[in-house]
């Protein structure tokens, strides 16, 4: 009943966020989450139109012109939120779950006002760092990159409205649910003429 918004996940790679956003989808019926494009190779154990869309440079390119609500290079390859989808599961009245980036993050911000936006933290850079070797789904190089850049993503998470710190999932999962269930309520979220029934 009351209107639906994008919710952006954000965090450092290997923080959990795959983790997390799949806990909450499948708690949540009124929760869609959004498959990006990218120009990322897939890794082991990801499925084509499920983690991702692939697509090559050439194919990426053509999204650009008007398909992506945004798009931005991230470790070296390219990354976008298809339009369509989003807003189509917006209008039909359900909340749309992105993992994106802090670029993507405030381009959202930006098209979205309503969105709301929830960084996710580790409870240190050394659990970080165990969490992305432990995955075992990344070479040497893309760990040591990765790890680099989450020092300059985490400076991101003031901008952000909610942080989420996830050292035990189920709280984490539970936080996050709590956050998107108060926001829900948001007295801006209600239709105009809702408050009509009550005489105002
Ligand atoms: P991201 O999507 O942020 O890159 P993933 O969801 O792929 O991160 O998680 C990275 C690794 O950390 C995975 O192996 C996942 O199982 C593990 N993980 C996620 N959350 C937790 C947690 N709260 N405690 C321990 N391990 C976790
Ligand atoms: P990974 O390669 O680990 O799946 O993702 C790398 C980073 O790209 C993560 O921070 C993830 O949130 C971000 N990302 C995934 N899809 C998109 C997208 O469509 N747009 C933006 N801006 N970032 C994305």
């Amino acid at each position: 009943m009351t209107k639906a918004f994008p919710i952006v996940i954000s965090g450092p790679s290997g923080v959990g966020k795959t983790t997390l956003v799949n806990g909450i989808i499948a708690r949540d019926p009124q929760l869609r989450e959004s498959v990006s494009a990218t120009t990322r190779p897939p890794r082991d154990g990801e499925v084509e139109g499920e983690s991702y869309v692939f697509v090559s440079d050439k194919q990426f390119d053509k999204l650009k012109r008007g398909k992506l609500i945004e798009w931005a290079e991230v470790h070296d390859h390219l990354y976008g939120t298809p339009r369509e989808f989003v807003e189509g599961e917006l209008a039909k009245g359900l909340d749309v779950v992105l993992n994106i980036d802090v670029q993507g993050g405030a381009s959202v911000k930006k098209c979205f006002p309503e969105a709301v936006l929830i960084f996710i933290l580790p409870p240190s850079f050394k659990v970080l760092d165990g969490r992305v070797r432990g995955r075992g789904t990344d070479y040497a190089k893309e760990i040591k990159k990765r790890m680099k850049n989450a020092r300059r993503e985490v400076t991101f998470a003031p901008a952000y409205d909610y942080i989420v710190v996830n050292d035990q999932m189920e709280d984490a999962v539970s936080a996050l649910r709590a956050i998107i269930e108060s926001e829900r309520r948001r007295q801006t979220r209600y239709p105009e003429d809702y408050f009509d029934r009550f005489g105002r």
